[in-house]
């Protein structure tokens, strides 16, 4: 079996003026100094990304976006490109996060062009699965996490699958205080991994990191992220105050 790095992710949504967003920044960059042993990333809204990037400079802390269009260049106003994020330093970018899917209209295929754009720039896309609390209850779990998948990963050749990180993220549980349980995170990062193992090969499976998210936070993180299959978790909420983002990482450091 392989090990994979844990990814520990924030993301900041649409919160924190520009001086917020930087002292957050300086925070995390300072309390995670002994940190080695597992990657962490902030994902800021996008406007703050350039000065975030500029504040952990010389740190192991990535910065990621939380959305950007999948086209080059050109007249598609008010939007930015992959490019573009890369172009300020950017590592990672949120695809698919269930508010993007529910309350912007996003589809597998809206997100599916975006990875490739994503993967074409350099940038690892972080890849949101998960299903509704009314398609949990209905049975279909897997079944729609199946079919975000195979939408989403249209087209990724099996080199750069390899190179993308996947987040399940229960809709349910995001923002509600509701996290899964472990096992429930665990049974379905199982199917995900044979999702890829079935598309892809056993290799690809065992290498794409999982990451849990949903109401993660500093006292249930620890036994999540024990579980053999979850590699990591993508924060909202908890991941807006350095205590409580520190002590997830801290929970992922054994
Ligand atoms: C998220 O936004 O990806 C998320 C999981 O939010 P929260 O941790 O607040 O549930």
């Amino acid at each position: 079996m392989m090990t994979r790095r844990l990814l520990i992710a924030g993301n900041w949504k649409m919160n924190l003026t520009l001086a917020a967003a930087q002292e957050l920044a300086e925070a995390v960059k300072k309390e995670s100094r002994s940190v080695t042993e597992l990657d962490v990333a902030v994902c800021p809204p996008a406007i703050y990304v350039q000065p975030v990037v500029a504040t952990l400079k010389g740190s192991n802390i990535g910065v990621g976006a939380q959305n950007a269009y999948f086209e080059k260049e050109g007249a598609f106003t008010g939007e930015i490109s992959m490019g573009m994020l890369k172009d300020v330093g950017c590592q990672y970018v949120i695809l698919g996060h269930s508010e993007r899917r529910h309350i912007l209209h996003e589809s597998s295929e809206d997100v599916n062009v975006k990875v490739l754009a994503a993967l074409s720039v350099g940038l690892t896309p972080i890849v949101c699965l998960g299903e509704l609390l009314k398609e949990r209850e209905a049975g279909m779990t897997e079944l729609v996490v199946r079919r975000q998948f195979e939408g989403s990963f249209s087209g990724v050749s099996l080199n750069d699958m390899k190179k993308c990180v996947i987040a399940y993220e229960p809709v349910w549980a995001i923002g509600t205080g509701k996290v899964a349980t472990p096992e429930q995170a665990e049974e379905v990062h199982v199917a995900i991994r044979k999702m890829m193992k079935e598309r892809y090969n056993q290799e690809v499976a065992e290498t794409v990191r999982i990451q849990y998210g949903g109401s993660v936070n500093d006292k249930n993180a620890k036994e999540i992220l024990d579980k053999p299959n979850v590699d990591g978790a993508l924060v909202g909420g908890a991941s807006l105050k350095v205590a409580s983002f520190m002590g997830i990482i801290n929970g992922g450091r054994g």
